[in-house]
């Protein structure tokens, strides 16, 4: 990864650059900032930036034969230690090694900004936490007793600390204080007392903001392909999380399916037209039950949102231009006579899917359901 590729943070990168450049490079760091502010890829920017053969001014070259083996994670002087936990692969004695082929592809996948839940997610643990074990340190300390094979700089990074065992931190504690030469060691963390303090004394302490708006923006426009005008809303409500920026996005555009897609449903049960909504059940089966679930959701919503705007309570629906045109050509369809039972209707509709009820034949069913409920008069 190059400092080009870091999204945003100015600031600490020409900090990094101008220590590599001045050789006075710590040789513990500590980055230290919130979730999806990018201090992974800052991490790994550095350390292509530390070995790289050919560098070009202020950032490395992307093309010697050590900034390709960092970019793909495979550099033999760059090892990396994160918190791991039993897996189906691994039953027992997990340890970061043993993991090493997932761990690239995670990091790779998510360009260098991921995050702790997500990582669990990818190895299929949801409900258990991953630590940094002492095995994991022992390895460590293996590792260093080699001489550097290729660059000018062995480093190790350590993905969230605050998962450091105190066991792990115990072995590492004299390698932190007197690292043996041309070591070096990035710990990255983001809640800064649940750190041992032992290992945060022993640390030079790099804080790595939220990524700036504007920034944050830009590169949303480019990972996107959109206008910047389009994204504002968005970067702004994601406060320089760049997670937090790709997941406020992928819910708005759900949003936007469920929208376009109740529209036609309702205009389908309106018509009553039986043919075109057994294409439509069909195509919703498809789509995963947590997607059918929040679809019954937004309906849910839009009930209550015709319902205030029959009371004249327009000014508590606050919708984007399409959906307030067709809550307002809808919502004279929703009336005393029938809103519980269509709100009823959709609260089934969710239960029922958590019960794993067959998608096509429910969605049919709520159909002709609601083609009765549309007909009912105030
Ligand atoms: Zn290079």
């Amino acid at each position: 990864m190059k400092f080009s590729e870091v999204i945003g943070q100015t600031d600490v990168k020409s900090r990094l650059i101008q220590s590599a450049k001045d050789g006075r490079v710590s040789h513990a760091q500590m980055f230290l900032g919130p979730s999806g502010s990018g201090k992974l890829a800052l991490a790994l920017a550095y350390a292509q930036f530390l070995n790289c053969t050919g560098r070009l001014g202020d950032d490395s070259c992307g093309v010697c034969p050590s900034c390709v083996k960092s970019a793909r994670l495979i550099h033999p002087d760059i090892h990396f230690v994160y918190p791991t936990t039993t897996t189906k692969k691994v039953k027992k004695d997990p340890e970061s090694k043993l993991f090493a082929e997932e761990w690239r592809q995670f990091v790779r996948e998510g360009k260098a900004y991921v995050g702790l839940n997500q990582w669990y997610d990818f190895l299929g643990v949801e409900n258990k936490q991953g630590t940094i074990f002492a095995r994991d340190a022992a390895e460590v300390i293996r590792k260093l007793s080699f001489k550097a094979y290729e660059g000018k700089y062995k480093i190790i990074i350590f993905w969230m600390v605050e998962k450091l065992h105190i066991s792990a931190a115990n072995k590492l504690l004299k390698l932190l204080e007197e690292p043996p030469e041309n070591t070096l060691f990035i710990l990255i963390a983001e809640e800064s007392d649940q750190i041992l303090t032992t290992v945060k004394s022993r640390t030079f302490q790099v804080k790595v903001p939220r990524i700036a708006d504007e920034a944050l923006l830009a590169a949303m426009a480019d990972y996107y392909q959109l206008r910047t005008a389009d994204l504002k809303h968005i970067a702004m409500m994601a406060h320089g999380d760049w997670l937090e920026a790709l997941r406020l996005y992928e819910n708005a555009e759900d949003e936007k399916f469920h929208f376009h897609q109740y529209q036609q449903w309702m205009r389908l049960c309106f018509k009553g037209n039986v043919p075109e909504l057994i294409d439509f059940c069909a195509m919703i089966a498809g789509i995963g039950r947590e997607k059918q679930k929040s679809f019954l959701a937004y309906g849910l919503q839009l009930f209550r949102n015709s319902i205030l705007n029959n009371h004249h309570l327009q000014s508590l629906v606050r919708l984007p231009g399409e959906e307030l045109e067709f809550t307002s050509k809808f919502s004279p369809f929703v009336n005393s006579g029938n809103m519980l039972q269509m709100a009823e209707l959709m609260e089934e509709g969710i239960r029922q899917i958590e019960r794993n009820a067959h998608p096509q034949i429910l969605f049919m069913d709520t159909s002709l359901k609601m083609i009765k409920l549309l007909r009912i008069k105030p």
